[in-house]
């Protein structure tokens, strides 16, 4: 079986949609996905069975979860009711305005127990959205009294060098700063290496053969991230650094069928080696002679089930990790 016995904090996820397409989402988010958002009935399953598992706190993202504000009012009364702290909610300042409705909506925000908002600051995110609006975001939060969690402060006098009111483009951040910068982002931001973030980066990264990959490639352990964990709006455990990847949060509490879910048994168990075995054998899935590294042989293998033969997995949810990439 598949088993969650005990979470301590991780993250929610509201809505996959996003104003932005950055190239470092490993969520793989955009405009194009559905406007589909988490609801009140979902949200009180979701904390209720959180609280259970011993998690008392967790941050809410996306996806952009301020496209519409209106519609996280619900989810921050479900996780109050069940006593569920906010740390905080992330967002990317695009839906930024002018100061009068932006304070409206911290104000509510903060009347619905919210303290805290992590606003982007990185290259990847100015790429769409005017440094103005995360300066004047930043400056509403301090008249309604909200703390503001900068990601990364580090980054706030290289973007401050361009014109503040339009986006920029990766081109004028190379001629700057040099042609390596978009090489030396990943270790200065943290980046996990999935989605789009991938997709991105990998053709910079060595190839391997994939017999080497299958001989070395561990158990992916995809249940063991206590910390940093995903539960999305369809209700599914997202682990810790792997989306595109679920199992329904209600089904691992009990125990979730491992035939149900092979592709996330067979990583979780045996990692990316388990998972090439199967999809040769059940899926003719037809490996390359090299991968960039383990998770480029996942990826193209998840890829082959999710879009080249149109599978509806019930493990490699949701779809639009895969489409919209
Ligand atoms: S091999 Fe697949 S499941 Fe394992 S870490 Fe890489 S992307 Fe995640």
């Amino acid at each position: 079986m598949l088993k969650v016995e005990f979470l301590v904090a991780g993250g929610i996820i509201t809505n996959y949609k996003c104003s932005s397409k950055c190239r470092h989402c490993s969520y793989s988010s955009s405009p194009k996905w559905p406007d589909d958002y988490m609801t009140p009935d979902v949200a009180d399953e979701i904390f209720s069975i959180l609280k259970r598992l011993g998690c008392s706190s967790v941050h809410i993202g996306g996806g952009e979860p301020l496209l519409k504000p209106d519609r996280i009012l619900d989810i921050l009364d479900s996780a109050a009711k069940n006593g569920m702290d906010i740390e905080y909610i992330e967002t990317n300042a695009s839906w930024y305005r002018d100061e009068a409705s932006a304070v409206n909506i911290l104000a509510e925000l903060k009347r619905h127990g919210v303290h805290t908002l992590l606003i982007s600051i990185d290259p990847f995110h100015n790429e769409y959205i005017p440094f103005r609006k995360v300066k004047d975001l930043v400056r509403a939060c301090s008249k309604v009294g909200l703390n503001v969690f900068p990601w990364q402060m580090e980054f706030w006098d290289e973007i401050d060098m361009l014109d503040e009111n339009t986006p920029h483009s990766f081109d004028e951040y190379t001629k700057l700063f040099g042609k390596d910068y978009l090489l030396r982002l990943p270790a200065k931001y943290g980046l996990n290496m999935k989605g789009r973030a991938f997709v991105t980066y990998k053709p910079y990264m060595r190839m391997q053969p994939f017999e080497q990959i299958m001989r070395e490639a561990g158990p992916c352990r995809l249940l063991s991230g206590l910390y940093h964990f995903h539960v999305d709006l369809y209700g599914n455990f997202i682990p810790q650094s792997c989306p595109g990847l679920a199992v329904p949060l209600k089904e691992l509490v009990d125990g979730a069928d491992t035939d149900k879910y092979r592709i996330f048994y067979n990583l979780d168990s045996a990692g990316v080696a388990g998972l090439a075995g199967l999809a040769m054998k059940e899926y003719r899935y037809i490996p390359k002679a090299e991968y960039a590294g383990k998770c480029d042989l996942c990826y193209d293998i998840r890829n082959h089930l999710v879009l080249g033969l149109g599978l509806d997995l019930p493990d490699l949810k949701p779809d639009g990790h895969y489409r919209y990439v």
